[in-house]
């Protein structure tokens, strides 16, 4: 039978949407915010907001442990939100959904865990990539160095593109991971990771994607992926700090140790042995973050009332139009110019610090990121020290790029008088 029921969706316009958060009503000196640092954080629908306050209003209580109402409440909506992150990535079962702080625990999760277990041996490999976040690194250097185990390095192109080539040509019988970006916060470079996975699993060796800016920019399927961990952060994706997600596949859920221990992850302690809670719980000692995942479920709500293909076309359409801006400016380099990207355009200008660039700009209020971008990696393969990096959200527009090329300008005119 086909099923002729189709959800209606909000009809995506940027107005209307921009109205939906709050902070970009605020002036910052004296100038309305255009604020471009989304990859470093997103702002926060007033929905996410109200849940937040709505929690610690009228709901808030320790999880899992009462029987009393309020105890039931709070855990009823912890765990629907988990349910919503279910939902939202694909995962088979809720249970393969472990709330985290963000990105970087998730990783250090994996890492840990399986540092604690015979999977790695002395000169075993992991490969990353070198456009990796440093929490996709650093990680993987402190087992490397406890496990005897060798760190391999994917080279990237000068326009900022994975050679798969490259990468089958670093596989061998001892390598045991792959740890890859799915966009890189840097160079926005989207990552053929499905095309990665399937080449691992032709070895059979498991792939943890760093999903920190996939989250907000694509539509994420794990099953269609096949990923085996996918590690994202709920404030980049509208929803609030502190709280994030490792979706694992059970397979390796199951298999891995906990990684901290503590309450709510015990099923029977005595002094002399302890029993383990099952997935997700194993991994989520102590009171977590409850109000976090419930504000990510509302940020999830939020970003579902959408054709998520609307906001994907619209985020394009600002990268094109900004792509094409700022080359307009003489003496301005991008770096990142692979040709799959997401809105995130980092850049140089000859002869202007990148620092000074950020600086001079704010004045204006405009608020984009400079510096190294946790990827020193990247600095070092483009041989240059920082650059400024402006990243786009569907709630941006072109007016704003508009006044931010206009600032830019600006920058240039004080450093050639
Ligand atoms: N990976 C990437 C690609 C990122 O952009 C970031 C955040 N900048 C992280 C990992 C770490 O995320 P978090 O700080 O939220 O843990």
């Amino acid at each position: 039978m086909i099923n002729t029921v189709t959800e209606t969706k909000r009809k995506f316009n940027v107005e209307e949407v921009r109205k939906d958060f709050p902070i970009l009503k605020r002036l910052v000196n004296g100038k309305p915010l255009v604020y471009l640092d989304n990859a470093a954080t997103t702002q926060k629908p007033q929905s996410v907001i109200d849940a937040l306050t709505h929690y610690y209003t009228y709901d808030n209580a320790n999880i899992h442990r009462g029987l009393y109402f309020l105890s039931e409440l709070a855990t009823e909506q912890y765990e629907n939100a988990r349910l919503k992150v279910k939902e939202f990535i694909n995962a088979i079962s809720a249970s393969e959904i472990i709330f985290v702080r963000g990105t970087t625990e998730a990783i250090n999760l994996v890492a840990s865990s399986l540092c604690r277990t015979k999977y790695f041996r002395e000169g075993d490999e992991i490969i990353i990539s070198n456009m990796e976040h440093h929490s996709n690194i650093v990680p993987w250097q402190l087992i490397r160095d406890r496990k005897n185990i060798n760190l391999k390095v994917i080279p990237i192109n000068d326009n900022g593109e994975i050679q798969l080539d490259e990468f089958e040509k670093l596989i061998t019988e001892k390598t045991k991971l792959v740890s890859i970006v799915h966009i890189s916060n840097t160079l926005g470079t989207i990552n053929p990771v499905k095309e990665i996975i399937k080449i691992a699993h032709s070895y059979k060796i498991p792939v943890l994607i760093d999903g920190a800016q996939a989250m907000s920019h694509l539509k994420i399927d794990v099953q269609e992926l096949d990923a085996d961990f996918y590690a994202f952060s709920g404030h980049k994706v509208f929803g609030p700090t502190g709280i994030g997600v490792l979706y694992g596949k059970t397979e390796y859920l199951e298999m891995m140790p906990p990684y901290q221990g503590g309450g709510d992850m015990i099923r029977t302690v005595t002094f002399e042995k302890t029993t383990f809670e099952d997935i997700p719980r194993k991994f989520e000692a102590g009171t977590p973050n409850i109000a976090g995942g419930i504000g990510l479920g509302a940020a999830i709500d939020y970003l579902n009332q959408f054709d998520r293909t609307e906001l994907i076309n619209y985020e394009n359409s600002l990268l094109e139009y900004a792509t094409n801006r700022l080359m307009e400016i003489e003496g301005l380099k991008i770096i990142g110019t692979a040709k799959k990207k997401a809105s995130v355009i980092s850049f140089i200008i000859e002869g202007i610090h990148p620092y000074d660039i950020g600086t001079i700009i704010d004045t204006d209020g405009i608020a984009i990121r400079t510096g190294h971008h946790c990827t020193q990696p990247i600095m070092r393969r483009f041989n240059i020290p920082a650059t400024a990096r402006a990243s786009f959200s569907f709630y941006n527009t072109k007016e704003e790029i508009d006044k931010f090329v206009e600032s830019l300008i600006k920058v240039k005119q004080i450093f050639a008088s």
